[in-house]
């Protein structure tokens, strides 16, 4: 059997071409993509099961679940418009509510799966409370507490683990 392995441009002076261990030259990203998927692999990180958030900082795909695999990331796609389906804004509205004082991301998502009964692991429960979050939090509704874990690239790139926020209206009690 012959092994896919993608590899991206080593450097720019090479132009836009992926090989792969095939043989395959692999003219742009598309391309990549299009073999990717062909050959049972995940199109975001064309199998490497790693996806880079900066230069220099990798960490494990999101889009198949760090496997490296196209079933997992069609499975994990389809998990992802359940969650945004079951974990609707007014279900998330409704835990916050409950919370007078900070409170952090996992302890949303937490509430968020014992509430609708979800079992760990089956959705993205917290990428998806995230999502709806900061969404409350452009809104205005929440204000966010943390500053962010790591700046990378000079602030361009910011990374939270687990930020806490804390109802506008409260804000100030309960401190
Ligand atoms: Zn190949
Ligand atoms: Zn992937």
């Amino acid at each position: 059997m012959t092994k896919h392995t993608i590899t991206p441009p080593s450097a720019a002076i090479l132009g836009d071409a992926h090989t792969c261990g095939c043989g395959a030259r692999l003219d742009g990203r598309m391309a990549a993509e299009l073999h990717a998927a062909e050959t049972g692999q995940c199109t975001v990180c064309l199998g490497s099961a790693e996806e880079q958030v900066a230069p220099g900082l990798d960490r494990g795909c999101t889009a198949c679940a760090a496997t490296g695999r196209r079933r997992e990331q069609m499975v994990w796609q389809l998990a992802h418009a359940e969650a945004e389906q079951v974990i609707t804004v007014s279900v998330v509205r409704e835990v916050v509510a409950g919370f007078d004082g900070p409170f952090h991301l996992s302890e949303i998502a937490d509430a968020v799966r014992d509430g609708l009964g979800l079992p760990a692991g089956r959705l993205p429960v917290g990428p998806r409370v995230r999502d709806v979050l900061l969404g409350l939090q452009a809104a205005g509704e929440i204000t966010m507490l943390s500053a962010p874990d790591e700046l990378l690239d000079g602030a361009d790139v910011v990374l939270y683990r687990d930020p806490r926020w804390q109802r506008a209206g409260t804000l100030g009690s309960g401190l």
